[in-house]
């Protein structure tokens, strides 16, 4: 794997302050072009602001975003215009994305004539491509409509179309089915699945949902109070989760699953913490079935690979705790 293409690179992300909220704070990872990610958590667990820190909608207060070999904070004007080119953002409700006041053809125009495409027929060509790719195939129709006349599940393939016009290199998706009916979720996810495989795009899917993430991923992103916790392979992660915050994720799914009501559940019970005053030691230790006192309360983990390429931030992987 080392002639990996590595797209993104967030070494030393430091903390990332909104207000005195720390909402990503020392997250650090590399994405591989092409390649599919989910970033799992509870809400408030800091995903979004990361989505929006790609999207350079904030800035990380120190570390970086690094974007081809450049940092991203000291991209200006025209590359800066660019990179935002080069990521579609797919958001949670697809209704407040869209102007209300504009039908689909113009609000697809919109961001073409902004990238300057002057001439119409290109406009057009290029609106009916992505039209179809999104498997809105009855064009003629779909172009005058206004968002309110579209159902959830078109107004979401909308997005998606808008956000492939500008032939972008990653899309961030978050949350893109959580507000949708149930009945279109999966043909949703599957657009956005083979769209990334068609176009080799990188897909940063964000979600609270751990068990939608496998097939629509190559690797996963546990993130737990701002930080990563546990990052591998899908399969690996979750045939074998090694951390115990995402084991109890798990499990909370297979109760549901299998619906047994006598079953002991072992849902992480308690609130997930506090942003603004995170817990000393490991962040999961005041909800840790697992803890290790006088360890997890004081010192924070670092990342240990208990397999290869499986990386989890717990301390039960520390030889010096194993009994
Ligand atoms: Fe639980 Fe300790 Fe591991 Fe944190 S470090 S997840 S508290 S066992
Ligand atoms: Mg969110």
């Amino acid at each position: 794997a080392n002639n990996l293409h590595t797209w993104f690179d967030l070494r030393q992300w430091g903390f990332l302050r909104i207000g005195s909220v720390r909402a990503v704070d020392g997250v650090d990872f590399e994405l591989a072009r092409g390649e599919a990610v989910a970033f799992v958590g509870e809400s408030g667990c800091g995903k979004s602001t990361l989505a929006r820190t790609l999207l350079g909608l904030h800035r990380p207060t120190s570390g970086d975003v690094t974007f081809d070999g450049q940092e991203l904070s000291t991209l200006k004007g025209e590359a800066r215009q660019q990179y935002l080119a080069s990521v579609g953002y797919v958001q949670q409700d697809p209704f407040g994305a869209l102007p209300p006041f504009m039908d689909v053809r113009r609000l697809l125009s919109e961001p073409l004539i902004i990238h300057g495409v002057k001439d119409r027929d290109t406009r057009e060509k290029r609106i009916r491509q992505v039209l179809e790719e999104v498997r809105l195939t009855q064009v003629d129709e779909i172009l005058p409509k206004f968002p309110h006349m579209l159902s959830g599940g078109q107004q979401q393939r909308v997005v998606i179309a808008r956000a492939l016009l500008l032939e972008p290199s990653m899309l961030i998706a978050d949350e893109p089915v959580s507000m949708l009916d149930a009945s279109v979720r999966v043909e949703i996810l599957n657009l956005l699945r083979n769209i990334q495989k068609q176009r080799s795009l990188t897909l940063a899917f964000i979600t609270h949902d751990l068990s939608t993430v496998r097939h629509y991923a190559d690797r996963i992103f546990v993130m737990y109070a701002g930080r990563i916790v546990e990052q591998a392979p899908v399969e690996k992660l979750l045939d074998s989760p090694q951390h115990p915050y995402t084991q109890s994720l798990l499990a909370a799914i297979a109760d549901v699953d299998a619906d047994n009501a006598l079953e002991e559940r072992d849902v992480p019970s308690g609130e997930p913490p506090s942003l603004l005053k995170p817990p000393q030691g490991c962040r999961f230790h005041p909800r840790c079935p697992k803890a290790i006192a006088g360890t997890c309360d004081v010192k924070d983990p670092p990342f240990f690979e208990p397999q290869t390429g499986h990386f989890s931030a717990c301390w039960l992987h520390d030889e010096a705790h194993r009994g």
